[in-house]
């Protein structure tokens, strides 16, 4: 083969395919080559994980892809992430403490079904104009200023082919990583194991308890991507429009061993033990599963990710986290932004060498800052108040900046980025420093709360700021503004910090619930600074909406 194409992609699954139409969207005359391992048309349902998609990847699929029409008509909407927690026996689904969305909500997103969406995405980009050679496995790249040459092989033939741009799209085949040596172990030791089951499971069908059922509209609990939760794991439900189920759990290595889920018969039995009212509802026989899949310490780093030397990683080549939020279609859209931004750049003679910096440095500090999300973090599980605090805290910091930042384009733009990341003060490493601090508050509370709650129901939409920021996502601003809007949701994060701080240390160690205090203090081992100019007394409307999550309401004694 001695075409010469602008850009090679090795790897058409989530990332590489996306990248592709967004490429071809921007620019139709851009040659595109993607090289396929998959032989022929993905399965239905049985085929890939990354079903459930968030608020960022929703807007990146339907806005920035135009994939609005499709999604809406062949993949199922979504109705948020919802979350049963540990109650006295797990036996009755009615009685556990339910977090979820009641009402439809006001930014879309979509359960996938991975088969029927990559099928649909790959018959776009070929129209588009994008060559796929199906059958064909990427081996070595040649690099080259002339033009990257990579081998691949294809029917036992090896072959190769030349690109400008050269994108690893390989998942965890890992093409560039190995090749440049730039692997980097996260620091998170969590296992998965999934299975997909024929026909639909609604879960508003596991209770007969119809008050408990009449609190949302039928099929809304379906249409949620499901955690059922105690200490070090989370079961998922997720329904997939081809009308079947994805089930699946995921669990820390030191409390869940990988040993005791690695096959559907440990699986089985590790549900029988720990959510035993799903045995009945997820567990098939055997020989009806439509798969059956494992993945041992999914988490990953990189060291690099863009290269003004016109390589780069997109997807699961790069980094990946925790599926807890489902974020992973995310980072896949944050990627290819970049990096399609910078190819663009480069193809239309741009020099690249100073954004392709930039958004790796952002990109990789991305990573960085939301480690701690995870990291630890499936301790904390089992205990109900902890984690509905916590899960509304990470909600909030996602909508109210990078969803924010992304939908208007903030990431490519480098008034935006040298602002918010590029200085010590800005603030994207405020941002970094607020969440290190409240993720380190949920672990150093751990030890002091052991309350079991049953028979309650919270609604994110329930607080005021919640609703604000969810609704805030679409909202088109300009430089200016968009920084004035960035800063303001800053400040209600450090109230948000501040309010939750002073409950539980109330809680913990007798502080009054109203003393002023420097968010950027907090913390139940440390001195905090409650007298500088940084502390900050008490909002009395975040006050009311923090105490909504306060199961304890009536105990605060000041
Ligand atoms: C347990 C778990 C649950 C998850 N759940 C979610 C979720 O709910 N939502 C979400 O957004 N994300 C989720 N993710 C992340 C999700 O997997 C990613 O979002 C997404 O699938 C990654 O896309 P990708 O294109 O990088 O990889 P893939 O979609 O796997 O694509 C890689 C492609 O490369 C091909 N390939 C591999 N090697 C070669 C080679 N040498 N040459 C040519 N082709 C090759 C493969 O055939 C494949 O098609 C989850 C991840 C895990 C581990």
């Amino acid at each position: 083969m001695n075409k010469k194409y602008d850009v090679i992609i090795a790897g058409g699954g989530l990332a590489g395919l996306t990248l592709s139409i967004q490429l071809k969207q921007a620019n139709p005359d851009i040659s595109i080559l993607i090289l396929e391992s998959r032989k022929s048309s993905a399965p239905t349902a049985a085929h890939k994980v990354g079903e459930s998609t968030v608020e960022l990847a929703t807007h990146y699929f339907r806005e920035v892809l135009g994939l609005k029409d499709y999604l809406e008509e062949h993949e199922l909407p979504k109705h948020g992430l919802r979350f049963f927690f540990k109650n006295g026996t797990k036996e009755d689904i009615s009685s556990r403490v339910e977090l979820g969305p009641r009402l439809k909500l006001p930014t879309p997103s979509h359960q996938l079904d991975r088969g029927t969406f990559e099928n649909y995405l790959e018959k776009l980009t070929k129209e588009l104009g994008t060559e796929i050679i199906l059958g064909s496995r990427a081996r070595d790249v040649n690099f080259s200023e002339d033009g990257h040459e990579v081998i691949f092989t294809q029917s036992g033939e090896e072959m190769s082919v030349t690109g400008k741009w050269v994108v690893d799209a390989t998942s965890r085949f890992n093409l560039l990583k190995r090749k440049l040596k730039f692997e980097k172990e996260a620091p998170h030791d969590v296992n998965a194991v999934w299975w997909r089951v024929k026909g639909v499971i609604d879960i508003d069908e596991w209770s007969e308890n119809g008050e408990w059922k009449n609190l949302l509209a039928p099929h809304l609990r379906y249409l949620s991507t499901v955690h059922f939760m105690d200490s070090g794991y989370w079961l998922w439900v997720i329904p997939l429009g081809s009308k079947n189920t994805s089930i699946g759990i995921v669990a820390d290595e030191d409390l869940h061993p990988f040993h005791t889920i690695n096959t559907y018969e440990k699986a089985v039995e590790w549900i029988r033990v720990n959510e035993p009212l799903a045995l009945s509802k997820v567990c098939p026989p055997k020989e009806d599963l439509m798969d059956f899949r494992i993945l041992k310490h999914f988490a990953h780093d990189s060291k690099r990710i863009y290269s003004n030397e016109r390589w780069a990683v997109t997807g699961e080549a790069g980094a990946f986290l925790d599926p807890f939020y489902s974020p992973g279609s995310d980072f896949i859209s944050l990627n290819n932004t970049w990096l399609s931004d910078l190819i663009l750049r480069d193809l239309a003679g741009e020099d690249i060498s100073m954004r392709a910096e930039i958004y790796e440095q952002t990109h990789l500090r991305w990573f960085t800052s939301w480690l701690p999300i995870y990291q630890d973090k499936y301790k904390l599980m089992g205990n109900t108040q902890i984690m509905v605090i916590k899960i509304f805290w990470d909600w909030a910091i996602y909508w109210s900046v990078p969803c924010l930042l992304f939908t208007n384009k903030g990431f490519t733009n480098l008034t935006v980025l040298k602002e918010l990341f590029m200085t010590t003060n800005g603030i994207g490493v405020k941002f970094q420093e607020l969440n290190k601090r409240m993720q380190d508050l949920f672990l150093q509370w751990l030890p002091h709360e052991h309350e079991i709650f049953s028979n309650r129901y919270i609604d994110p939409f329930d607080l005021e700021y919640m609703r604000r920021f969810q609704e805030g996502i679409p909202v088109e601003h300009e430089t200016r503004e968009l920084l004035k809007q960035i800063t303001t949701n800053m400040h209600t994060l450090e109230q948000i910090a501040a309010t939750i701080f002073r409950l539980v240390s109330h809680q913990v160690k007798g502080t009054p619930v109203d003393m002023k205090i420097n968010p950027y203090s907090i913390s139940l081992i440390e001195e905090v600074d409650t007298t500088s100019d940084l502390a900050i007394a008490p909002d009395p409307a975040i006050t009311k909406d923090v105490r909504v999550m306060w199961f304890y309401g009536e105990k605060i004694t000041s």
